[in-house]
């Protein structure tokens, strides 16, 4: 099968992560022709049919330092755009744990979130952009429109999408300002696994990095297999 893969033009995301499944390899040993494609397809449904290739990137090892580096730079990144045009922005990155953020999992959970904030803004995103970084698939967009229906949008996809909780959409305001939950009186997110406060699981080591994935992927196949059907 994977050698078909590289060669169908169509290639849906349940087969990529059946293959990635079915390899019992670790992630990162996953053919990278095809983790290639499905980023390529990522990128010409959703960004611009000009492609600029940046699978090129996605068999990079990262470190911790790694990450806190590309946080930092995203958040300037962030800043000059929002200042460029004076608009609100959205960041939208995976809920992944571990060193290894880009992988075929990841990818798909960007996918199906790309897709489905993209379409809801249509004509009003200004600029958008594609990365794979430490921090692992980074989708940026700047949409003309007011930051607090942005913002409830945003709520209401990570609330109620069946994979929601995967991601993180920040959003902020053409002042720069992230808008948070409580400022719309809402209560802060909750842990997917535990249910409590998520600021006090995350990064707290209350979990094997195995399980959640494991979580993970097993919701990302329910939601894959539930679409086909
Ligand atoms: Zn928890």
């Amino acid at each position: 099968m994977s050698s078909d893969l590289t060669e169908n033009n169509f290639i849906t995301e349940y087969d990529i992560f059946k293959e990635h499944k079915d390899s019992n390899e670790s992630i990162d040993k996953l053919d990278s022709k095809m983790k290639g494609k499905l980023i390529k397809s990522i990128y010409m449904e959703c960004i611009s049919k000009n492609y600029n290739g940046i699978d090129s990137i996605i068999s990079k090892k990262y470190t911790m330092e790694d990450i806190v580096r590309d946080r930092e730079e995203r958040m300037s990144r962030q800043e000059w755009l929002i200042r460029d045009y004076l608009s609100p922005l959205i960041s939208i990155r995976v809920n992944y744990p571990g060193l290894n953020k880009n992988n075929c999992v990841s990818f798909i959970i960007m996918k199906v979130f790309s897709a489905l904030v993209i379409d809801k803004f249509k004509d009003k995103i200004m600029y958008k952009d594609l990365q794979a970084t430490a921090e692992g698939p980074v989708l940026t967009l700047i949409i003309n429109e007011d930051v607090y229906k942005i913002k409830k949008l945003a709520i209401n996809v990570e609330d109620n999408h069946f994979l929601g909780r995967f991601v993180d959409i920040d959003v902020f305001g053409n002042n720069g300002v992230e808008l948070s939950r409580r400022e719309l009186g809402l209560e802060s997110r909750r842990c997917y696994i535990c249910g409590q406060e998520a600021y006090n699981c995350a990064g707290s080591g209350r979990y094997d990095v195995d399980e959640i994935k494991e979580y993970i992927e097993n919701k990302l196949e329910e939601y894959l297999k539930n679409k086909l059907s």
